[in-house]
């Protein structure tokens, strides 16, 4: 019999999204009825994305599992009404995106580009960055993409640390853990990621105390979630010259407002969301391998844990 799914997100996903998942349900051996519109009562699986519809998870009385088309679940993981499994993102599109962007971005500042690319007036700047080794990166949590980032600038060569809530052991990664090993990451950290997920326990994480831990003039590069960063206390440091240096891809509130101050400061580059977007021909074998798994009653791969909301 086959299984009842509901594409539960904006509708202008599902032009995107309807033939990978149709594809990659059949190659799962899935027989599937794959609609934007069922009843409630008859819904297996919920795939999800937040900006859905569906809010009331209530009617939903014979689903299995709301599967989550985003990496981050902050919208979602919170809501009382869901009370069946949910499984987020993790899918090697989105991770070798994450890894191609954050490089880039680190590699930008780390050589010093934008002097050459915007100061051709003549002047001869010789200035010799420090090699890679000599260059102290910090990655704020290490999971699916933060360690993904993490590796790949140690593999070009970066002194790289890591942060994350419990302790891991990854070899050529200073990984450190806890509020002392918070401290001592940000210390070191010329250039920060924050790849942590949003949740009460990071909001406002980087606050004006942790960014004055910062070596002077550091950059700081968020592609994780806006409220990761406190916005007045990092114009502050943008302000002061703490920090020298902002890339920002994330926001409070998406799309960036067009009179925000991120948008008009010197210090700033702003990036529309896009650090990584999920892709929908590997995003679909996800979503397709896990109604597999519910349907031979296999463990869920990638389920959030709703104590710690990630
Ligand atoms: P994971 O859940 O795999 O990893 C989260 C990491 O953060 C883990 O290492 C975790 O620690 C650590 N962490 C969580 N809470 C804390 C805490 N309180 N203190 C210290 N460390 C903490 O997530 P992903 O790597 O898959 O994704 C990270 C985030 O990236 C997403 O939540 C999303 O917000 C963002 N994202 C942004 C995209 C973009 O285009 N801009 C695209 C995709 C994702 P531990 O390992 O101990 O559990």
């Amino acid at each position: 019999m086959a299984v009842n799914i509901l594409f539960a997100a904006h509708p202008e996903r599902w032009d995107t999204y309807q033939a990978p998942l149709e594809t990659a349900l059949s190659k799962a051996g899935v027989a599937a009825r794959l609609s934007t519109s069922l009843p409630a009562e008859e819904v297996d699986y919920i795939v999800y994305a937040p900006n859905s519809e569906v809010q009331d998870f209530t009617p939903f009385t014979r689903a299995r599992a709301v599967l989550n088309l985003w990496a981050g679940v902050e919208d979602v993981v919170g809501n009382p009404t869901l009370r069946i499994p949910l499984a987020r993102m993790v899918d090697h599109g989105l991770t070798q995106g994450m890894m191609e962007w954050v490089t880039g971005h680190v590699l930008r500042h780390h050589l010093g580009m934008d002097a050459h690319i915007h100061g051709q007036d003549g002047v001869w700047r010789k200035t010799i960055p420090p090699l890679a080794q000599d260059r102290p990166v910090t990655v704020l949590g290490l999971g699916a993409l933060g360690r993904a980032c993490a590796e790949a600038l140690r593999a070009l060569g970066f002194a790289v640390t890591g942060w994350s809530r419990s302790p891991k052991d990854i070899p050529g990664i200073n990984c450190l853990a806890g509020d002392a090993g918070l401290r001592d990451a940000l210390r070191t950290a010329e250039i920060l990621v924050l790849l942590l997920p949003l949740t009460a326990q990071t909001e406002n994480l980087l606050n004006t105390a942790r960014l004055a831990l910062l070596p002077r003039g550091a950059v700081i590069v968020n592609p994780g979630r806006g409220p990761l960063i406190d916005d007045d206390a990092l114009l502050d440091a943008l302000d002061a010259g703490h920090v020298g240096h902002a890339t920002l891809d994330v926001f409070r509130v998406e799309p960036l407002p067009p009179d925000h101050p991120y948008w008009a400061h010197p210090r700033v580059t702003v990036t529309p969301h896009i650090a990584s977007e999920t892709r929908p021909d590997t995003a679909a074998q996800v979503i397709a391998e896990n109604i597999r798994r519910g349907e031979a009653r296999e463990p869920f791969l990638h389920l959030v844990d709703r104590k710690t909301g990630y």
